[in-house]
């Protein structure tokens, strides 16, 4: 099946259904992060989680791209371990290899957020939801009181 895209005026809302110059139908779905704006192009890649049908579930991290080859990308994510025996925190990394559906363009050295999703290769059980230009301030409702 050969991929699709189309290129948006407008970043759409999650619900919308845009049709690609094949005719194709696409809604754009809900990836049930409600930070995460859905990216300005449309595509219909089934691998995609907001326009095909893979769902996230499991960790979603943060991290910043290493490379990029093809519909792959690695990016590099850190976090902080604690040592209980000295009391201190030991930084870890770790290369994650993720997918990048078509509608998302991520250049190297950029922060992305990518989220575990069932494999969809021999290595890869990542996508690359979007970069840190498609988050919203969303504040949790607990935060008001
Ligand atoms: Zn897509």
């Amino acid at each position: 099946m050969e991929i699709v895209t189309k290129q948006l005026q407008e970043r759409p809302k999650i619900g919308d259904v845009i049709s690609l110059p094949n005719g194709e139908e696409v809604r754009v779905r809900s990836v049930g992060l409600p930070w995460l704006l859905p990216p300005r192009v449309v595509c219909n890649d089934p691998k995609c989680p907001w326009h095909g049908h893979t769902s996230i579930r499991g960790e979603v991290l943060r991290g910043v791209v290493d490379s990029v080859y093809g519909n792959h990308a690695v990016v590099v994510h850190e976090w902080l371990h604690y040592v209980p025996k000295y009391k201190r925190y030991e930084r870890r990394r770790k290369k994650i290899h993720a997918y990048l559906p078509r509608c998302v363009s991520v250049k190297v050295g950029e922060e992305v957020t990518i989220g575990e999703t069932r494999p969809l290769s021999k290595a890869t059980a990542f996508v690359v939801l979007g970069t840190s230009k498609d988050t919203t301030s969303i504040k949790p409702k607990m935060e008001s009181i």
